[in-house]
């Protein structure tokens, strides 16, 4: 198979049409069997309910090309299950968690091409998403429904490798009004669109997000969870039943603890703790780890003693050994790593 002829190492992260995509429709209560085509375009009736009502969810992964040339994902299981709870709580109907997993495999086999080689630094992100087609002008759910995935190569999600971020504490809350912190639905993510414009406008990567009730507790970003390295060496990662639960930081926090032989915590953090830890990261299937150096808080700034500069020892450790298990250079925990060809 011929590779595409991209300049891989400099790719950023963004969208490019390749050849194929997988779509499913689901009508009179059943998916359909599903296929491979080619035309990227969508056309729908003014009045779908993915337009009227945001009735619409997806969900992120990566393909990686291994050491020895073959194509893998990291833990498409977590990514089917969780779009499966995505699917309830936005009363649509489930695309089942096995032909998830086959359809990401056909799409990415469709699309080998496009999947960027060992050591370029890109990976391929797969895009599955579904959203409600039929017209829908009371406040209900559709009832037809079209589940697709679409694959684009991509460089790193924050612009200037691993330069640590500078981030600031939101005034905004991101969520939608109803609680839907645990889905990647599309409501969630217009919410958190002012927000983020707001912040790259005023010089920051991104927005740290407060628990709503009491602005105390810190929550995420817009795109990614946090992870924070004490000054003694352990691992504190925020738990809230608002934040997106990252596959990522779930993958790091077994990589700290049997890997690195770090002390995990997974617990609420206060806003007023940011001043004792060493490093702080953000993670996601996107932000990889990216680490950040900064963060403004309406003026005060906190600094993190080892990361202004590069990312910090302890947070290069986890990078180095989740990127070396998911590209095959270290044997990961089982299942982890899906061979896909
Ligand atoms: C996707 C996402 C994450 C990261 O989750 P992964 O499963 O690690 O990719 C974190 N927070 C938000 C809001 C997200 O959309």
């Amino acid at each position: 198979m011929e590779k595409k002829n991209l300049d891989w190492a400099n790719l950023g992260f963004g969208y490019m049409t390749t050849e194929y995509r997988y779509v499913s429709n689901y009508k009179n209560g059943k998916w359909d069997d599903g296929a491979i085509v080619t035309d990227s375009d969508i056309t729908l009736n003014e009045c779908a309910a993915v337009f009227q009502y945001a009735q619409t969810i997806f969900e992120g992964l990566k393909a990686y090309t291994t050491e020895n040339g073959e194509i893998v994902c990291f833990r498409p299981d977590l990514n089917a299950q969780r779009m499966k709870d995505s699917s309830e709580r936005i009363e649509m109907p489930v695309f089942p968690e096995e032909r998830f997993i086959d359809a990401v495999e056909q799409v990415v086999k469709a699309n080998a091409a496009w999947v960027p080689p060992f050591g370029s630094g890109a990976t391929l992100y797969i895009r599955p998403y579904m959203m409600g087609t039929n017209s829908v002008i009371g406040v209900k759910p559709a009832e037809e429904y079209q589940f697709r995935i679409f694959v684009t190569p991509v460089g790193p999600y924050f612009k200037g490798g691993a330069k640590p971020l500078t981030i600031r504490v939101s005034d905004f809350d991101r969520a939608a009004p109803h609680g839907t912190g645990h889905i990647k639905a599309g409501l969630n993510y217009a919410m958190s669109l002012h927000p983020i414009v707001d912040a790259h406008k005023k010089g920051y990567d991104e927005n740290m997000y407060l628990d709503p009730a009491s602005r105390s507790f810190v929550e995420e970003t817009g795109g990614a969870n946090f992870i924070f390295i004490t000054k003694d060496g352990k691992f504190v990662t925020p738990k809230s039943d608002s934040i997106l639960p990252s596959i990522t930081r779930r993958s790091l926090m077994v990589v700290a603890e049997k890997y690195l032989g770090l002390t995990v915590e997974h617990r609420q953090v206060k806003f007023s703790e940011l001043d004792d830890f060493a490093e702080c990261g953000l993670c996601g299937t996107a932000a990889v780890i990216s680490p950040v150096g900064k963060i403004d808080d309406h003026g005060r700034e906190i600094c993190f003693p080892s990361g202004m500069e590069e990312m910090g020892p302890v947070t290069k450790k986890l990078y180095d050994t989740l990127t070396g298990i998911q590209m095959g250079e270290i044997e990961g925990p089982e299942g982890w790593v899906h061979k896909i060809m």
